[in-house]
This record gives C-alpha cells, structure tokens and sequence, in this order.
C-alpha cells in the first residue's frame, strides 16, 4: 500500500477539511462533542446555539439542574446519558482544574464523562495535539482502505498512528470523516467514482459497489 500517495490525494481532496461542530473555546468544544455520538453535527449545532446563549463555561452549566439540562439537550438523543456526562465533566474540571479545561491528554481522559475519542478531539482540535479521534466514519473508512485494519476504535487509533506521519494525525481525522460522509458511505460506498480505489484494499477484494 502506497501510503505517501493515499495521503497527498486525502489531502487534494480535502484541504478545508475542518471540524463542523460550532465553538468558540475549548468547553464549548468538549460539550458539543460529548453530544455528537450518534448525532449529527447539524442536529448538535442547533442544540448548542441555544444552550450556549447561556451556559458556555462550566460554572454556568451546573447551574442547570440534570432535568433541565435535559431540556436542552433532548433531541441528541441518549440525553439523559449526555446530559450526566457533561455535568460530571463540569463538576471536574471546576473542581480540580481551576474552570478551565485541561491541555494535557491524560488530564483530560480522567474528566468524568469524558471518552478516548471525546478527549483526542478536544486534544488535537482545540489544542493542537496529536491525537487521532476515531469515530464511526474514521473507523470505517481506515479499515476499508486497509490503511488501518482493528476491531475496536482503539485498535485503528494505534494502527493509523503507526501508519501515518505524526504531522498529519490531527488532519487526517477530518480527512477520513469528510471522505466516510462524502463517499465511502457506510452502506453503500461508490467506488466506483472514489479516486482512492486503486489504494484501497476494500475495493480490491469486492470490486465495484
Ligand atoms: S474505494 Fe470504496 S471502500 Fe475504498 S475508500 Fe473508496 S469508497 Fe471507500
């Protein structure tokens, strides 16, 4: 697998790529990404341009109570989940890191509530750490090209991270989600029009889709 050339057409392909969720620090980020599994973007960007009218920092969240946290939060879905979690982070990050969210990665995997691939957005994305955050299209996307073959997100974490140059991690998160949205669609990708399927070991083994 040639991964230099698999990497520079990611690359042509998508240059602006960048992260849809709206924010304008890094807890609105943490939030709007604790509320982006199994959401879409669009759907948490409509939620936050409510919640965060009022409640953008983590002293102002807990002034809201679960229920009616809730409230704001409902249409995410799993918001009773969603909504502890970003009450159980709020609560840490006051409590131990002075109202401000953590730069460090391992502080911020120690947030409560908050998950590998919360924590590795947050990290690269707001920060400017490398990390590669593996959500669905990523996890998919990296196992069809074949550039990351595992069965859990952690498994194609590391394989990506051993597969691509440091430099390129943080990038290549949103490279592989805007390819996964774009083209390589979870149930029927269209290789056929895919500028990767002479790199991808998907299409090797099955052909056009
Ligand atoms: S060739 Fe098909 S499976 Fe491979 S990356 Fe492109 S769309 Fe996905």
């Amino acid at each position: 697998m040639d991964m230099q050339a698999i990497v520079s057409e990611l690359r042509r392909l998508y240059p602006d790529a960048r992260p849809a969720l709206i924010y304008r620090s890094p807890y609105e980020l943490l939030v709007a990404v604790i509320l982006s599994a199994q959401c879409t973007d669009e759907r948490v960007n409509k939620v936050t341009r409510e919640l965060f009218k009022e409640h953008n920092t983590p002293e102002r969240m807990l002034t809201l109570s679960q229920e009616a946290l809730e409230g704001y939060i409902y249409s995410c879905g799993f918001y009773r989940m969603k909504a502890a979690h970003i009450l159980s982070a709020s609560r840490d990050i006051v409590q131990k890191f002075g109202g401000e969210v953590p730069r460090d990665h391992a502080a911020l995997m120690e947030l409560a509530g908050v998950g590998r691939k919360t924590a590795n957005v947050v990290y690269s994305v707001a920060f400017g750490g490398d990390a590669i955050a593996v959500d669905t299209h990523v996890f998919r996307v990296s196992n069809r090209l074949g550039i990351a073959a595992g069965k859990t997100p952690e498994e194609v974490e590391k394989g990506l991270m051993r597969a691509l140059p440091q430099e390129v991690w943080s990038q290549a998160h949103h490279w592989l989600i805007y390819h996964g949205r774009r083209v390589c669609h979870a149930q029927k990708p269209s290789c056929a029009e895919c500028t990767l399927n002479g790199m991808c070991a998907y299409f090797a083994a099955h052909g056009k889709s």
